[in-house]
């Protein structure tokens, strides 16, 4: 896999690059799915998005034109869908995908019913992706709040992994709710480092106790943090597209994944939200081969690293 994987890129074969085994170890469930997909449910055109400012720009832009196709239920359910047609055609074999607590909404507030719908479309679909199911929470929610819920959701043994998004500063308090999903062995993650500083990656790192960082790019900007990542073998989970279309970084070229690869931290390569971005894994991969950023025996070990053992549950 490593030579056809080196040759597709090298040859610029995005066909072949998506042949080859890859993980999407970031990636929100709801948003996996691609534009076509969806455009081919409900008849009307996604447009391609625009560089945001930031994540509220994205977020009003998402509320325009694409939360008004997937209505209720049977749009988050054609979403989950979507997801997994996606990493399936993108040859992506070890897959976390984010439920956001909340979404238990769409199901009448059954927690097993919204779990019993993604195990149903997972089998349906794409049975042969290793799956991680991962539940993810907002920071806006109370810390008390957010450990009810999150017992709720451990009771039932499917999530195998926990993330945190929203407001940057506030990521480092939740530790009694990271402390609750180590107990029971979930992978613990964080965006962190797309909008905050490295001083606030290592601060979530050592409270939360976390294994691996969503985004976590401003690292870059800490030769110590950066050291200090390697050493603690923190994975960053890393969306060149979804940097770039939110202003964190001008090109490909110009990614600091290429620094924090240098400095030895263990970066892998993912989508984010590909039904607002829409670049594959695949596509990433290509973008930052012909941005030349990393010659492809890099990008191979890259691609290497999100489908090692410590990914898999
Ligand atoms: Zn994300």
């Amino acid at each position: 896999m490593k030579q056809q994987f080196i040759t597709a890129l090298e040859e610029h074969n995005l066909e072949r690059v998506r042949q080859v085994p890859k993980g999407d170890l970031h990636n929100h469930i709801t948003r996996g799915g691609n534009k076509r997909y969806i455009t081919a449910w409900c008849g009307t055109e996604i447009p391609e998005c625009p560089t945001f400012a930031d994540l509220g720009e994205m977020n009003r832009w998402n509320a325009r034109h694409i939360k008004p196709l997937l209505p209720g239920r049977t749009g988050y359910e054609k979403r989950i869908e979507a997801a997994f047609v996606q990493a399936k055609s993108d040859g992506v074999q070890l897959l976390h995908m984010s439920v956001t607590m909340g979404e238990e909404e769409w199901f009448g507030g059954s927690i097993a019913a919204l779990i019993q719908t993604i195990q149903a479309v997972h089998r349906r679909i794409a049975p042969e992706i290793h799956f991680v199911p991962e539940l993810a929470f907002l920071t806006h929610t109370p810390i008390q709040v957010t450990c009810d819920k999150l017992e709720l959701y451990l009771e039932h043994n499917y999530f195998k992994s926990l993330d945190i998004f929203g407001d940057e500063s506030a990521v480092p308090a939740f530790k009694k709710v990271f402390r609750m999903a180590k107990a029971k062995g979930l992978i613990l993650k964080a965006h962190v480092g797309e909008f905050g500083t490295s001083g606030l990656v290592k601060q979530a790192v050592e409270e939360l106790e976390l294994d691996q960082v969503q985004h976590g790019i401003a690292a870059a900007n800490s030769p110590a943090v950066m050291n200090w990542l390697a050493d603690h073998r923190i994975q960053l989970n890393v969306c060149p597209t979804s940097n770039v279309l939110l202003s964190r970084v001008a090109n490909y070229s110009s990614h600091p994944i290429r620094k924090l690869y240098d400095y030895g931290v263990k970066v892998t390569v993912n989508s984010d939200d590909m039904i607002i971005f829409d670049q594959s894994v695949s596509e990433e991969f290509v973008n930052l081969y012909r941005g030349g950023l990393f010659n492809a025996v890099e990008l191979n070990t890259i691609r290497e690293n999100a489908l090692t053992d410590t990914n898999r549950k």
